[in-house]
């Protein structure tokens, strides 16, 4: 028998649900790489419910709990005296998000003595320290590609929003106003500007894919160059670093893991090498970028815009400099936690589950890190090292929100 502890984000501040505004989501057969979609031996949830939230418990109780397993789940994750930190002691399992993410930080780690399998429901597992987990042979997976097309759909509606000044004008319809002169004055056509992204893996692929309809001039930069064929097709300028590409850009997003690489990339020197009046795309984790000197790029207007999703560390304070910045299109981490990519990950970490209690392996597309090791998907796009150094700021939050 083993723990399991799961980390989820809470439920709707009106309760679970009990409908849906849909009957169903779209049955997809394959990724566009030809990845095959999670083949769980069976789930016990219908695609299109809320999964990701406690109530929801990824659609795992009656699997883990009918195996005889102790399955825990909380939304409660930081700080010492949470039930996370609480019920880690003692874990075989960790699964968090990184939407809500249980920081699995080098001291939570010595702490969690059983602990043999950290999963992410979702992509991206920076919120774990993978070195430490490198060290104490501790297996990280997460469910690669089972957002990547929800994360490249949210990248082009941000740059909608921004390139069109959609977010101001809809407030003032919501206030009763006609400004059209107010809303417009800010308002361009995203047809020719010059498009381009740090990171052309899986999201950032999919953007440019989605991009090349608006007819503008695409670029990237990546640390593996795409093939000629790929370049060809979608007319892509490749740059051999961030600086070549960010001087030509009048929009750039960022499509690259957090590791230590990428750590605060995008801090004051970078962002003073872009175009005046650029717009700043980062779905992909609010610590490649410094919060303070976006906030101040912005003031300055010396950036037009900048819009995501993510930041660190989640839940973020409430005098967050990204709450109040002007000219920004933030929303919570939601991109990659559409109720279309909730199925796709419940159905991923249960694939997981069922292989690690089967002891059969896990495939290498889902593993981050392996017998000390940075495998799989991991060896390809992660570095080693920590990027978890700050996250206990989290704590702070929930004080000042009186959670
Ligand atoms: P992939 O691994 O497919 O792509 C990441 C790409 O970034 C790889 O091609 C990698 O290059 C490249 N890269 C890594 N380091 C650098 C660097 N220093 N400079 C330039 N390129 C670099 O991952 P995904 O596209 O699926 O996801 C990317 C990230 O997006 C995730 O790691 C996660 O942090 C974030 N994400 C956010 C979500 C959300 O809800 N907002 C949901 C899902 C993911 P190479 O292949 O050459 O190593």
């Amino acid at each position: 028998m083993s723990k399991i502890v799961c980390v989820l984000y809470d439920d709707p501040v009106d309760g679970y649900p009990t409908s849906y505004i849909r009957d169903s989501i779209p049955r997809l057969e394959r990724y566009p790489d030809g990845q095959t979609m999670p083949s769980p031996g069976a789930i016990d949830f219908k695609p299109g419910q809320l999964l990701g939230s406690v109530s929801g418990e990824l659609g795992l109780r009656k699997f883990l709990v009918g195996q005889g397993h102790k399955f825990v789940v909380t939304s409660d994750k930081d700080g010492p005296a949470s039930i996370f930190e609480r019920e880690l002691i003692d874990a075989d399992v960790v699964i968090s998000q990184p939407f809500w993410p249980a920081y699995l930080t080098k001291e939570r780690i010595a702490k969690a003595k059983n602990l043999k399998l950290a999963i992410t429901a979702g992509i991206g597992s920076d919120h774990v320290d993978l070195q430490a987990a490198m060290d104490k042979g501790i297996t990280v997976a997460e469910v690669t590609y089972c957002n990547s097309i929800s994360v490249s759909e949210h990248i082009v509606m941000m740059i909608l929003a921004l390139v069109r000044n959609y977010i101001p004008s809809y407030q003032w319809v919501v206030k009763g106003g006609w400004n059209i002169a107010d809303c417009v004055a800010r308002s361009y056509d995203l047809e020719g500007m010059q498009v381009g992204t740090v990171g052309a893996g899986r999201i950032g692929l999919a953007a440019l894919k989605r991009l090349k309809a608006f007819d503008v001039k695409l670029h990237y930069t990546e640390r593996h160059r795409l093939s000629r064929e790929i370049e060809k097709d979608l007319g892509l300028t490749y740059h051999d670093s961030v600086e070549s590409m960010l001087r030509i850009c009048d929009v750039v997003t960022i499509n690259t893991p957090l590791h230590p690489e990428t750590e605060h990339l995008f801090n004051e020197a970078m962002i003073a090498k872009m175009k005046r009046g650029a717009y700043l795309i980062n779905t992909a984790r609010g610590k490649i970028c410094d919060e303070n000197a976006v906030a101040r790029s912005l003031r300055s207007g010396h950036l037009a815009g900048y819009a995501g999703d993510v930041w660190f560390p989640q839940p973020p304070d409430k005098d967050h400099p990204w709450r109040s910045m002007p000219n920004h299109g933030m929303t919570p981490h939601i991109s990659g936690t559409s109720l279309s990519a909730q199925a796709r990950y419940a159905a991923g970490v249960r694939e997981i589950l069922e292989c690690w209690f089967a002891k059969k392996p896990i495939r290498s597309e889902y593993l981050i890190v392996e017998n000390g090791n940075l495998a799989g998907t991991g060896a390809h796009s992660y570095s080693a090292g920590n990027v978890t150094s700050g996250s206990e700021k989290v704590a702070r939050y929930k004080k000042a929100a009186g959670a």
